[in-house]
C-alpha cells in the first residue's frame, strides 16, 4: 500500500490540488490502480462507493491527458445522470485545484441535444462524462470524435454491462480506436459482466476490492419528515423528547450552525457551535468540555467534526442531510462507540425521503419514521394521517406507501 501520492509518480500539481482538497493517502483501490492505469493497462477494479473509485480512474486521467491538445481523449460512462454529475464535478473541483487545464462536459439524454452540440464544439472538452445512449448518439452524428479518445471508463459497470444495456456500451467501445485504454468499475463484479468485460479488454489486470464497511448494527437510524421550516422546532421538541446525554447536530452551513445553537442556547441547552471560524485553541476547549460533560451538545459540520473522535455520544442528529452519500456512515458511526448503542436522526423534507432510502440500500439498514408526541418520541403510523391531514402530507403519504419505503 502506497502512503502518498508522491509515491506513484503523479505530476506534482496533481498532488499539490488533492491535497488542497484534503486527500493525502491513496485509498486501497487508488493504490492498486493508478500506476497501471498511467502504464495504459486495461483494469477491472472492485470498488464500492466511497472507496474513492472516482479518484482512481480520474487522477491518471489527468496525469495522461495532453492539455495543450484541444482533443476528446477520455469518455467516462455513469449509469445515472446523478453519478454523471457528481463524476464531473470531481473533475471541475481537480483542475481547478490542481491547474491543470483539463476540461470535461457532461453529455446526458433529456437534455437539449443542440446545446449539447454546440458546447462539445466550443469547449472540445478533453473528458466528457455520461450516459451511454447520448454519447453513443453524439459519436455517431460525428460531434464525439471517437478516433481521438484514448480511455474509455465504465463506471457502476454491473449495471452498464447488464444484458439490457451491455449492446450500447460495447457499441460505443468499438467506435473508438483498438490500442484505446479500458477501465471498468464496480462495487461487484459478477462472473457475467467479468466475461464480457474480458472480450472488450486485452489480459486486463483484476483489482479485488475490500469488503464494504459495516455499519454498527449498535446504531439505530430513525428520520422524521417535517417542513423545511419547522426543522428547527422539529430538532427543539426531538432533544426534550430524547434528552441525549452527549450528542453531535450537524448541520452543513456554518451561519446555520450559529444561528441553531444560539437558538438552542435560548432555550437553555448546553450547545457549542463548532464552526470553521473558530480558534485552533477554542476548538481544542471545546472538545475538552465536550468529553467531560460540561458542553452537553455540539453543532457542528461535517468539516469541523473531522477527526473528532468522543466516547459517550449516546445520539447523532442530522438537521441537514450530508451532502455525500458516505459521509452520513461517518457521522453516524460517532455514536455508539465500543459496545455501546446509540441513535442517528435525520430531519428531512418530504423531498428527502428518496435520500433517506439510498441510506438504507446502499448501508443495507432499516430507518423507523419517528415523530414527537406530547413530548415523547413515537413510531409514525403514515396511513392513519392521510384522512385528516392537509394536501401536501396527504400526497407525501400516498407517495410514501407506493415508494414502498419499508422493506
Ligand atoms: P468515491 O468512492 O469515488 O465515491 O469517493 C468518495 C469520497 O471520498 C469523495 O468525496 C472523495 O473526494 C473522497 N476521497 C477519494 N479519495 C480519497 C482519499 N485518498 N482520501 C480521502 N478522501 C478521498
Amino acid at each position: 500500500m502506497n502512503n502518498s501520492f508522491s509515491d506513484l509518480n503523479l505530476n506534482s500539481n496533481i498532488v499539490e490540488g488533492l491535497k488542497k482538497q484534503g486527500i493525502t493517502v491513496p485509498t486501497a483501490i487508488q493504490s492498486s490502480s493508478i500506476i497501471p492505469a498511467i502504464e495504459n493497462k486495461d483494469i477491472i477494479g472492485e470498488a464500492f462507493t466511497g472507496s474513492g473509485k472516482t479518484l482512481a480512474y480520474l487522477i491518471p486521467l489527468f496525469h495522461k491527458i495532453d492539455t495543450t491538445k484541444r482533443e476528446m481523449q477520455g469518455i467516462i460512462l455513469a449509469p445515472t445522470h446523478e453519478l454523471a454529475i457528481q463524476i464531473e464535478d470531481q473533475i471541475k473541483l481537480l483542475a481547478q485545484n490542481s491547474d491543470v487545464p483539463v476540461t470535461s462536459l457532461s453529455i446526458i439524454g433529456d437534455v437539449n441535444i443542440n446545446n449539447q452540440i454546440k458546447k462539445l464544439k466550443d469547449i472540445k472538452p478533453h473528458i466528457i462524462v455520461g450516459s451511454t445512449g447520448r454519447i453513443l448518439d453524439l459519436i455517431q452524428k460525428k460531434k464525439i470524435t471517437a478516433h481521438t479518445i484514448k480511455t474509455i471508463v465504465i463506471d457502476e459497470a454491473d449495471n452498464l454491462l447488464d444484458p439490457k444495456r451491455a449492446l450500447v456500451t460495447k457499441n460505443i467501445i468499438k467506435t473508438t480506436m483498438r490500442d484505446r485504454q479500458l477501465m471498468i468499475f464496480s462495487a461487484s463484479i459478477k462472473a457475467e459482466t467479468l466475461e464480457t468485460a474480458k472480450t472488450l479488454m486485452k489480459e486486463p489486470l483484476i483489482i479485488k476490492g475490500e469488503d464494504k464497511p459495516q455499519i454498527n448494527p449498535n446504531i439505530e437510524h430513525m428520520f422524521i419528515v417535517c417542513e423545511r421550516r419547522d426543522k428547527f422546532e422539529t430538532l427543539r421538541k426531538l432533544l426534550v423528547a430524547v434528552k441525549p446525554e452527549k450528542a453531535i447536530i450537524f448541520v452543513n452551513d456554518n451561519d446555520d450552525i450559529e444561528l441553531t445553537t444560539v437558538k438552542l442556547n435560548y432555550h437553555s441547552k448546553d450547545c457549542f457551535a463548532m464552526t470553521g471560524k473558530i480558534s485552533k485553541e477554542d476548538r481544542k476547549l471545546a472538545i475538552e468540555s465536550f468529553k467531560n460533560g460540561k458542553i452537553k451538545i455540539l453543532v457542528s459540520s461535517d468539516v469541523t467534526a473531522r477527526g473528532l473522535d468522543v466516547e459517550g455520544i449516546t445520539h447523532v442528529f442530522h438537521l441537514d442531510l450530508p451532502l455525500k452519500l458516505n459521509e452520513y456512515l461517518h457521522r453516524a458511526g460517532r455514536t455508539a462507540r465500543g459496545d455501546a448503542h446509540g441513535t442517528s436522526i435525520c430531519v428531512t423534507t418530504i423531498k428527502q425521503l428518496s435520500i433517506i432510502k439510498k441510506y438504507e440500500r446502499e448501508f443495507n439498514v432499516e430507518f423507523k419514521q419517528k415523530k414527537v408526541f406530547g413530548g415523547i418520541l413515537e413510531d409514525y403510523n403514515y396511513s392513519l394521517e392521510v384522512k385528516n391531514d392537509n394536501s401536501e402530507n396527504k400526497s407525501y403519504n400516498n407517495k410514501f406507501n407506493k415508494s414502498k419505503f419499508h422493506k
